[in-house]
């Protein structure tokens, strides 16, 4: 592994090591001097158990001409609510670590709790009333402890661009809108949910799945398919596609099923709308969402 010193070299590097910092003010210090040399500094934060979908927000910041690309490993216990799978959350740090490297990867910020959160922390954001729909209302302070968490991080790296993926994507609106309200000078672009190949979109929790409930998960993708096919008939039209797949599938648990602006206010009668679904599937919270084009 290299050390912190080597990957300040000058735009156009191209990485082969990486290193892994455990410390945010290391981590702080080593992206302070790269900003000096001028090169941009991308971050993609992560809770770990990398699949897929992660390794195309890294790739989309490996894209970024002369960039550093930090990754954070850190399931960020603010975010989990009581009775949440916080203890058992899948980790796989080693084979995050080579996949990270394996893409090029630069710098993994990989803290413990105890490193981001002193004894007596007690500052923390407020996601406002978009935190209390949808996800936010069956996960009450998981969107205050997500934007906490992410203020941290850009707080820790100062990154010129932030990606995450359009999967969370209550959590991508609500972290662009962090950005604009407290004018941080930190670009958030949103990264296509990648799904596998019968439709699944792929998340860490989907390890929980037995092969009958990833079977029914199924369901959550098509109803998404569904909507988006019927959105030129309209927004009623839209729910009730999506509706009818989930309804055929007794081990999908529907959570919420809705058609929001893509800013996630009210439905638009036309132009492009975002349909979302959140489900139990025994245990396990999964998610889904379409892009949505209703009538013109
Ligand atoms: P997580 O480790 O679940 O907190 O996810 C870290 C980042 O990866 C977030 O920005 C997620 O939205 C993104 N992500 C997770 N799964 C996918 C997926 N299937 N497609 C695209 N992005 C994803």
């Amino acid at each position: 592994m290299s050390t912190a010193d080597d990957v300040g070299a000058g735009p156009g590097y191209t990485a082969r090591e990486l290193t892994v910092h455990r410390r945010p003010a290391e981590l702080a210090k080593v992206t302070r001097a790269l900003r000096a040399t001028g090169r941009p500094i991308t971050l993609v934060p992560t809770m770990g158990a990398l699949h897929e979908g992660h390794l195309e927000l890294i790739r989309a910041a490996r894209k970024v001409p002369a960039t550093v690309t930090v990754v954070s490993i850190f399931v960020n216990p603010l975010q989990f609510g009581p009775g949440e799978d916080l203890d058992r959350y899948p980790r796989s740090f080693e084979s995050d670590v080579d996949l990270c490297r394996e893409e090029g990867v630069e710098l993994v910020l990989a803290p413990e709790p105890v490193d981001m959160y002193a004894p007596d922390h007690q500052i923390g954001l407020a996601a406002g009333s978009l935190g209390e729909e949808l996800e936010g209302a069956s996960r009450p302070g998981h969107f205050d402890g997500m934007l906490t968490v992410v203020a941290k991080l850009i707080g820790i790296v100062r990154p010129d661009l932030a990606l995450f993926g359009e999967k969370d994507y209550q959590q991508l609106v609500l972290i662009r809108r962090m950005a604009r309200d407290l004018n941080f000078d930190t670009r958030i672009q949103g990264v296509p949910i990648v799904r596998q190949h019968d439709g699944l979109a792929l998340s860490s929790r989907n390890v929980y799945l037995s092969d009958a409930q990833r079977q029914a998960a199924l369901g959550l993708s098509a109803a998404m398919a569904a909507g988006a096919h019927a959105g030129p008939a309209g927004p009623e039209a839209v729910l009730a596609a999506a509706r009818s797949v989930l309804e055929a599938e007794p081990l999908v648990q529907v959570d919420y099923l809705e058609l929001r602006d893509i800013d996630l206010g009210p439905v638009p009668e036309s132009g492009e709308a975002r349909l979302l679904v959140a489900a139990k599937v025994g245990d396990t919270r999964l998610l889904d969402n379409a892009l949505v084009q209703l009538s013109a």
